[in-house]
């Protein structure tokens, strides 16, 4: 999609830190880190969680989930832990509607959401 931000760093249009990449899904460091791990895994064609995902195409969360585990191994945190998280729409705080799976690690995490 003309403009999207990450659909640019998959085309490597602009720079991102890409530490996987597939033929389905994109992984690169978040520019503005909430943990000691902080990745973004995107799919490489462009959807919008909350328009886009549809039953024919709901292969795209396996696709991000199984590229997540790949990271969390090339990151060395795949025994210790991680954390996986989708925002969603306003609430959720949800900033760049290109669909993306945050992966968070490499120090206990604390709570399951913050004030
Ligand atoms: P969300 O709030 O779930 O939409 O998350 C968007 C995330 O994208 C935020 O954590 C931002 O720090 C991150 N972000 C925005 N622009 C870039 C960029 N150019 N490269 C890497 N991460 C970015
Ligand atoms: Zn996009």
């Amino acid at each position: 999609m003309t403009g999207c931000i990450f659909c640019r760093i998959v085309k490597g249009e602009i720079p991102g830190q890409i530490v996987y990449k597939n033929a389905k899904v994109t992984a690169f460091r978040d520019i503005n880190p909430k943990a000691p791990i902080h990745i973004l895994i995107v799919p490489n064609e462009h959807v919008d969680p909350k328009e886009d995902l549809k039953p024919e195409n709901v292969a795209v969360m396996a696709d991000i989930f199984l590229a997540a585990k790949e990271v969390a191994k090339l990151e060395n945190i795949d025994e210790r832990g991680f954390r996986l998280l989708i925002n969603v729409g306003a609430d959720a705080g949800q900033e760049v509607d290109h669909l993306h799976m945050h992966l968070f690690g490499g120090k206990r995490l604390g709570p399951m959401v913050c004030e």
